[in-house]
């Protein structure tokens, strides 16, 4: 780990905080959000805050690829998430865009946006501000190895694909919202390749991560082992 982004995660982190990472529809949020529940914690799904800055860079056309362009683009953007019985409610800048943000148009290109550094920057930054005065648990693709290394717990999760695409699907369907099989298992591949070959916080398992493959578990079972291994960790 960068000893720069250590020491400075050790200064801001003041809450307890539990990191949950892995590939996309793992189901990482629904776990976030069901031990944040149970143990009183702030639940943050960070890549609703990729989705949002994407949702604006979409909206107003930002050149994605002018580097200057995006970091004037970037001050334009507040994102705030709010807690709520549905997961996080995504403001921009006080607009509800919760569910936009899980559009098609914004999946496909969310993660070109996510690689871009200074966005990078701008979102670890907001994501370890709020670990200040709260405990918390955050899903996402760097938490553990990057926003924050210290986390008490680190959890990466698995599934297999045919699991994660099909969950997706149900998902979506439950939103009104028909995608084809095909077409979800094409997006959650390229938004994997390029979430784990991009250069600035790859999604990588930390080193002292728990791996859980979680195919073949209820939700009630993962939240059990989950929460025995928070408790104990927080002991
Ligand atoms: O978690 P979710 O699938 O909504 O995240 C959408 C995208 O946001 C991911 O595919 C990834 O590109 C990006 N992301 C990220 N780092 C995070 C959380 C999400 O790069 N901590």
């Amino acid at each position: 780990m960068e000893f720069a982004s250590f020491f400075i995660s050790r200064i801001f982190t003041m809450g307890i905080s539990i990191a949950i990472d892995g590939f996309s529809s793992c189901g990482k949020s629904t776990l976030a959000k069901a031990m944040a529940e149970s143990l009183q914690f702030l639940f943050v799904d960070s890549g609703a805050m990729y989705r949002a800055v994407t949702y604006y860079f979409l909206k107003n056309e930002v050149p994605i690829h002018q580097p200057k362009v995006v970091l004037n683009a970037l001050e334009n953007i507040h994102i705030t998430l709010e807690p709520s019985p549905n997961g996080n409610i995504t403001l921009l800048n006080g607009k509800d865009i919760s569910t936009d943000i899980r559009d098609m148009a914004v999946a496909e290109m969310v993660s070109k946006v996510a690689a871009i550094s200074s966005v990078r920057t701008a979102m670890v930054k907001q994501q370890r501000q709020m670990s200040l005065h709260n405990n918390l648990i955050m899903d996402g693709r760097d938490i553990g190895t990057v926003v924050f290394p210290n986390a008490v717990l680190k959890i990466f999760l698995t599934a297999d694909i045919e699991v994660r695409v099909n969950r997706r699907y149900l998902d979506l369907l439950s939103k009104d919202t028909l995608v084809s099989l095909t077409e979800i298992r094409r997006n959650l591949f390229l938004r994997d390749y390029i979430d784990s070959t991009r250069t600035d916080s790859p999604l990588l398992r930390a080193e002292d991560a728990i791996v859980l493959n979680n195919s073949n578990l209820s939700r009630e079972e993962q939240l059990e082992i989950c929460l025995l291994l928070a408790k104990k960790r927080m002991k």
